[in-house]
């Protein structure tokens, strides 16, 4: 060991285990690709005053979290905290609202927090994020909505739980903030939860301390107050996902940790994940768009965390995106049948079987334990004598059958039986 680790937080995904990383990230961006929404890819870190306005200065996210730094040009950079808000700039950067709206897009990537690091929480991780720019329509929430899940279902997960609810928008959420804000301040409350509660008195209701929650019982809910345009469209957002077969739980005390949600708004929870149960979420950000200085647009989107999404995948017992190893091993013994192994296994390659060789000086026992560890259906050891017969010896493991092909013959042979004729 070189003494250093990686930093507090963090961890490294290494083979073989980390093709059920691969294979989570790739289950979860599928449907996405599917649906025709196109990826983009956006720098790891930002102007700082992007996540500051567009996820909002009262957030713990932006007040606690952000990896913020100077460069040596003196700009204020920040390593993104959450892909929305890069999206979103990039949108308005390069004017993609001009064209045919709404805009889809997906991406997936590193992000990262300064948070106390826990089981499923981490400083940094990978995630999923998916978009649709610049329509307001229930339809589209709803499809947005599926995505998600269907991401989930495709894993083969099913201990989820999609939580929803509707944020309101500025025809209703000013004055059911004026009615939390006088309901709030008849608390008993310190004084620290006590100014939270004017910044952002939303994120009260999401207070977890059994003190704060027992004065909550009857606190007034948003969507009890929605005004009729944000009404009608949260019907319509459930209807749509019943037709779309998704079903969901009521969650009106969901208050999600960025400040930009607006109208649908929504979570997706495991069972099997202990305190960090949140495995996706999302929602409407009709603000976004101006708050980083574009024009009036709406949004809807989601986040979903690649890394809890595989301790879920673990927790139900799911093997996804295990390594297929290769199809065929070739163990050359000597240098003549190992510069023949290694054009065999060029060619097997370009051909497009999945095939490998050994490296150095590893004796018999040595290569047989490699090929055996490869996974290879097929086996082909070149000897010294075989090779004076003009011969490999091709075993096929499944049956343990071996026959004595001719040098010539190999790569036909080989391709025959791993890809078929
Ligand atoms: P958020 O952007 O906070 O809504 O998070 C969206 C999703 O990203 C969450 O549901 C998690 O799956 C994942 N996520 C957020 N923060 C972390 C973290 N610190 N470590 C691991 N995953 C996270």
């Amino acid at each position: 060991m070189s003494g250093l680790t990686a930093p507090k937080g963090t961890f490294d995904t290494l083979p073989p285990d980390s093709t059920r990383f691969l294979g989570v990230r790739d289950t979860l961006t599928a449907p996405l690709r599917q649906a025709g929404y196109g990826y983009i890819e956006t720098p790891a870190f930002e102007d700082t005053a992007v996540f500051a306005r567009g996820v909002g200065e009262s957030t713990d996210v932006v007040q606690k979290e952000m990896y913020t730094f100077d460069d040596r040009g003196g700009r204020s950079l920040t390593l993104r905290p959450e892909l929305t808000a890069g999206l979103m700039r990039a949108f308005l950067e390069h004017r993609l609202y001009s064209g045919a709206l709404p805009v889809k897009i997906w991406s997936v990537g590193s992000a990262f927090r300064y948070e106390r690091p826990q089981a499923g929480r981490y400083r940094h991780f990978t995630q999923v994020d998916c978009e649709a720019l610049g329509v307001d329509d229930p339809a589209l929430d709803a499809e947005v909505v599926a995505l998600g899940v269907q991401g989930f279902r495709d894993l083969g997960l099913t201990d989820f739980e999609l939580l929803l609810t509707s944020l309101g928008d500025d025809t209703c959420r000013p004055q059911y903030r004026e009615l939390l804000v006088a309901y709030l301040a008849k608390l008993d409350l310190d004084e620290e939860t006590r100014r939270r509660a004017e910044i952002n008195p939303l994120r009260v209701l999401d207070d977890k301390r059994p003190e704060v929650q027992a004065q909550l019982g009857d606190a007034p809910l948003m969507v009890d107050h929605l005004s009729d345009s944000t009404r009608a469209h949260y019907d319509a957002v459930r209807q749509h996902l019943t037709d779309l077969g998704v079903a969901w739980t009521e969650a009106p005390r969901l208050v999600r940790g960025l400040d930009y949600y607006t109208k649908t708004t929504f979570e997706f929870v495991h069972d099997g994940l202990g305190a960090q149960s949140a495995i996706g979420g999302g929602g409407g950000y009709a603000g976004l768009s101006a708050a980083l200085g574009g024009p009036d647009l709406p949004g809807i989107g989601y986040a979903v965390g690649v890394d809890r999404t595989l301790l879920a995948v673990r927790a139900e017992g799911l093997d996804v995106g295990a390594s297929a190893g290769v199809q065929a091993f070739v163990v050359p013994l000597g240098a003549e049948a190992k510069r023949l192994a290694v054009r065999l296994v060029g060619q097997l390659r370009q051909a497009g079987v999945a095939a490998d060789t050994v490296y150095g000086d590893r004796g018999l026992k040595g290569a047989m334990k490699a090929a055996d560890r490869s996974g290879a259906s097929h086996i082909v050891v070149i000897g010294e004598r075989d090779l004076a017969e003009g011969v490999g010896q091709l075993k096929d493991m499944s049956t343990g059958e071996q026959t004595a092909v001719p040098v010539a013959d190999l790569f036909d042979a080989l391709k025959r039986a791993t890809v078929g004729p």
